[in-house]
């Protein structure tokens, strides 16, 4: 855990400001430049990402690359490709009380940004807010999460192969080391992670009003009606649920089904369970394990005196964690409480609408909101109903994949979003400025002031 004594890491960052405030980080096309060299590198490394990613959650290489890899060379292309005009100065039109001027935005880069990441899909969740920072003109220190310390290693690598440490660099270590962190005075935090974690984050950064983007989790719904065609809504949540063995901050958490056709959706998501991982998940390559023991014990304890509908066998040597379908848990249960994170899926039923609302009231503010059904009038109803940080009808997950949509949650699962634009925003203070000339003023403007407001009043109209 080298650089992580609070002495090296006040150093690290008084490096880091001399360097930004050299102006260093200013030159697009030196950002362009650093970019462009992450990606090569990132090509150069591809077979070590994966084998660090399958050491760390044996991630098949399909999902290490779909999840991981291709998201982060897509975020680089289009930042690559946009940072110029993203940067450039925007002018807006001028207000005519301040006649004449010329007004105008200034994309600012905040200066030195923090950025501590989690286990689960440890490489994009902390290269793409990494992207996003550089790209904005800011330095980075990265924490990466200790839990998946393969690829903690290889960000380390790249990222010191590619920039010199004034204006990146990874700091690896556990919960000391980001408390350690967050002792000191960034210029912004970008936190993903617990929503437990987040409020110890947000604390540190009120104590110096440092600005802060927070990536947390919460309990996704996935409701179901009896619209939607069963078979296919069956595979579209297997398959979203049990990505990376339920470690995935937008899985759905729970299904809430139109209580008629529970039967028929827990039937076809068996057939579809068994389809993509055989009759024994452990033996196929395509299902994940589970990050470590802590983790396995806390899911093993979910699962304590609940109804089973599928699955439930385990391998705690192996971290093997089969894909489960609980029964209708009581709504005071753990598996209804916190977030699973894990490849437990409770299935409960509705029958009238306020079955659902009094669940989602609940449960307020997921991350991730999927509702299954194509009954119009419904599916408007409920996503106006609801404030969740994304939502997918009829499938789930892939809102993440669209770098055009913010991704980020809202009350408790977080704030603020990122992603393709929207990452180099954040990373992006807005600085409005007006150029007066000296030629012409409003003489009313100052005082003593005009004794009727009619003038300016219809001057006001005028505009
Ligand atoms: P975590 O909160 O335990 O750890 C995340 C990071 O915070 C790690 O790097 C960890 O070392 C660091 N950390 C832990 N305690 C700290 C402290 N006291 N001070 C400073 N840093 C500290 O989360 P995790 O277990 O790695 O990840 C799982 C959680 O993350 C789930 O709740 C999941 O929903 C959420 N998540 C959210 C998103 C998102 O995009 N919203 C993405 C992935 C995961």
């Amino acid at each position: 855990m080298k650089n992580s004594t609070p002495a090296s890491i006040e150093n690290i960052k008084e490096k880091q400001l001399i360097f930004f405030k050299d102006f260093k980080t200013q030159d697009v096309k030196i950002r362009i430049q650093h970019l462009k060299k992450l990606k090569r590198v990132l090509e150069e490394r591809e077979e070590s990402l994966f084998e660090a990613l399958y050491q760390d959650l044996k991630k098949p290489v399909f999902e290490s690359f779909t999840s991981e890899l291709l998201m982060v060379q897509k975020e680089l292309d289009l930042h690559i490709k946009n940072i110029k005009e993203w940067a450039a100065p925007k002018r807006v039109s001028g207000s005519l009380i301040n006649f004449p001027s010329q007004d105008y935005i200034l994309s600012e880069p905040y200066g030195t940004v923090l950025l501590i990441s989690p286990w689960n899909y440890p490489f994009q969740l902390a290269m793409i807010p990494l992207i996003g920072a550089i790209a904005a003109g800011n330095t980075a220190v990265l924490k990466p999460s200790e839990s998946a310390p393969h690829t903690a290693q290889i960000i380390e690598e790249i990222v010191s192969e590619v920039f010199p440490p004034e204006w990146a660099i990874v700091i690896q270590g556990d919960e000391k080391v980001g408390a350690a962190l967050l002792k000191t005075q960034w210029d912004y935090i970008f936190y993903t992670g617990s929503t437990a974690v987040g409020k110890i984050v947000a604390k540190a950064a009120a104590e110096f009003l440092t600005p802060t983007t927070l990536e947390l989790g919460g309990k996704s719904p996935c409701i179901v009606d009896g619209t939607a065609p069963i078979q296919k809504t069956a595979r579209r949540i297997v398959w979203g649920k049990f990505l990376n063995c339920g470690q995935t901050c937008i899985a759905p958490d729970y299904v809430l089904v139109q209580k008629e056709y529970k039967n028929a959706l827990v039937a076809a998501m068996i057939e579809e369970i068994e389809k993509a991982f055989g009759k024994n998940a452990k033996n196929s390559k395509d299902y994940g394990r589970i990050i470590h023991q802590k983790h396995f014990k806390k899911l093993e304890k979910d699962l304590d005196k609940q109804k089973l509908l599928f699955g439930g066998e385990k391998d705690k040597d192996e971290l093997y964690f089969g894909p489960t379908l609980v029964e209708e848990p009581a709504l005071d249960s753990s598996l209804l409480v916190d977030e699973i994170f894990g490849p437990i899926l409770p299935v409960l039923s509705y029958t009238t609408e306020s079955n659902i609302d009094f669940i989602l009231t609940k449960l307020k503010n997921p991350l991730a909101f999927y509702l299954f059904s194509t009954n119009r009038s419904f599916i408007n109803t409920m996503i106006q109903r609801y404030s969740f940080g994304g939502g997918v009808i009829n499938d789930a997950i892939i809102h993440f994949t669209n770098d055009k949509l913010p991704f980020g949650g809202i009350g408790n699962s977080g704030m603020g979003a990122y992603h393709g634009k929207h990452s180099f925003e954040v990373f992006t203070h807005a600085k409005p400025v007006v150029k007066r000339s000296f030629w012409f003023d409003l003489p009313q403007r100052y005082a003593p002031y005009p004794k009727s407001l009619k003038a300016l009043k219809f001057l006001l109209k005028k505009i």
